[in-house]
């Protein structure tokens, strides 16, 4: 169940979004949403764009986390954002390592441009997908498909 997952994350998160003066949601369907995931694995994942997003979304602005079984089976989580986006020309590239949108801006934000491609990766581990859609000036939504839990994992296959 990604569910306690979620809500993990969204408490250590809490206090940090409060301090950069987020509101942070979260928006979950009823009962449980089995999915074959690592825990470790989604924890980070969340904690990532969780970070980035009340990071870069910056004060006053708006963070919602879904989180919903998928029609096929599995789960689907937002991580859904009303900050400044990022332009097409970067969108392209923000999940390879050390990339960063702008270094002079973000650099008093702190961080190495590995956030998303740590992400990638361990999505890519548990046979998710990651996506990521976003609009100057509108914010950004990053979606993360997790198989069902009768999925076997890429490592277990011949
Ligand atoms: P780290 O995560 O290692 O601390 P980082 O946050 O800079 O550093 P990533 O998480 O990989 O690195 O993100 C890459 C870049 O993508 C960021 O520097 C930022 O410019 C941009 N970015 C990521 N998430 C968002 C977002 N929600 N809104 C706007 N820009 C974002
Ligand atoms: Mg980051």
């Amino acid at each position: 169940d990604v569910i306690p997952v979620v809500g993990h994350v969204a408490r250590l998160l809490d206090e940090a979004a409060k301090r950069r003066r987020v509101e942070l949601r979260i928006e979950r369907a009823e009962g449980p949403l089995p999915a074959r995931v690592d825990r470790r694995a989604m924890e980070q994942v969340l904690m990532n764009l969780l970070d980035n997003a009340t990071k870069y979304a910056g004060e006053g602005a708006h963070v919602t986390v879904s989180a919903q079984a998928r029609a096929g089976g599995g789960v689907e989580i937002r991580v859904i954002d009303d900050g400044p986006g990022i332009s097409p020309q970067h969108l392209g590239r923000i999940f390879e390592r050390f990339y960063r949108v702008d270094a002079g801006r973000s650099r008093d934000l702190g961080g190495t441009g590995l956030g998303l491609s740590i992400v990638k990766h361990l999505v890519e581990l548990m046979n998710g997908t990651i996506d990521v859609e976003s609009t100057l000036g509108k914010g950004s939504t990053f979606t993360v498909r997790l198989p069902p839990t009768g999925e076997r994992a890429s490592r277990d296959r011949g």
